[in-house]
C-alpha cells in the first residue's frame, strides 16, 4: 500500500489539532495533514460511544465519509482514581460541555481536597483512530502517567493540563513547552505508535 498524499487531522479542537500536526508533519514531510477547518460544512460529529474506541472511530469515519480521505482522529479522557466513572471517557462532558476548563479544573480540585499525594493518582488515556475508504478502522492507544496537582500551574497545552501533574519532570503538563508536552503524553506516545505503523505500509 503507498502512502496517501494528504490525511485529515479529524478534530474541531485547534490546540488539539495543531499538536497532533507539528508532531506528524515532522515525521512525514511528504504529507500534507489538513485539519477539518479546511473542508468547510464538515459535520461535527456527536461523541455518542462509551469507549475511546467507538468515539475516535465515530469522528475518523465521519471525516473519512465527507472528505473521501484517510482521516485521524483521536479521543482522550483524564481518569483520576480517587473519583472513579467521573470523567474518562467523559472527560469533555463532565460538569457540562459549556463550562469552562478552569471551572472543571475548580471542581476537580475541590472534590480533591483532603486527598493525600499517594491517592491522587491519574492518568490521560488517549486513543485513535485512522479510517481509510474501504479499509478497516485501524487504532492505537497509549496512556500518560501523573497525579492530580494541589493548584493550577502553567500556561501551556490545553484542557486538564494545568492540574495534571508530571513527578518525574517535578511540573505540571501545562509548565511544559510544546516540544516537551509532545515526549511524554499520552497524544505523543500514540502518534509515534501510529507513525511507525505508517512507515511499514509504504
Ligand atoms: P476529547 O478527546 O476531545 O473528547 O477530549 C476529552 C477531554 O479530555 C476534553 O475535555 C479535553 O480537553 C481533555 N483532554 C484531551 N487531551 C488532553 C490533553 O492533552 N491535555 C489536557 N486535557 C486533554
Amino acid at each position: 500500500m503507498s502512502l496517501p498524499d494528504r490525511i485529515v487531522i479529524a478534530t474541531h479542537n485547534a490546540k488539539k489539532a495543531k499538536e497532533m500536526v507539528t508532531i506528524l508533519s515532522g515525521t512525514f514531510p511528504t504529507i500534507e495533514f489538513s485539519t477539518l477547518e479546511e473542508f468547510p460544512g464538515a459535520p461535527e460529529s456527536e461523541e455518542t460511544g462509551e469507549t475511546y474506541q467507538e468515539n475516535a472511530a465515530i469522528k475518523a469515519e465521519s471525516a473519512c465519509k465527507f472528505t473521501g480521505l484517510w482521516s485521524l482522529a483521536d479521543d482522550a479522557g483524564l481518569e483520576i482514581d480517587a473519583l472513579p466513572g467521573e470523567l474518562g471517557v467523559h472527560s469533555k462532558r463532565f460538569a457540562g460541555e459549556d463550562t469552562s476548563f478552569k471551572e472543571k479544573m475548580r471542581l476537580i480540585l475541590l472534590w480533591m481536597s483532603g486527598i493525600p499525594t499517594e491517592k491522587r493518582s491519574a492518568r490521560f488515556q488517549c486513543t485513535i483512530a485512522l479510517a481509510r475508504p474501504n479499509e478497516k478502522t485501524v487504532f492505537f492507544d497509549a496512556t500518560c502517567e501523573g497525579r492530580i496537582a494541589e493548584k493550577p500551574s502553567g500556561k501551556g497545552g490545553f484542557g486538564y493540563d494545568p492540574i495534571f501533574w508530571l513527578d518525574e519532570r517535578d511540573c505540571t503538563m501545562a509548565d511544559l513547552t510544546a516540544e516537551q508536552k509532545h515526549e511524554i503524553s499520552h497524544r505523543g506516545k500514540v502518534l509515534r505508535e501510529f507513525s511507525k505503523w505508517l512507515s511499514k505500509q509504504s
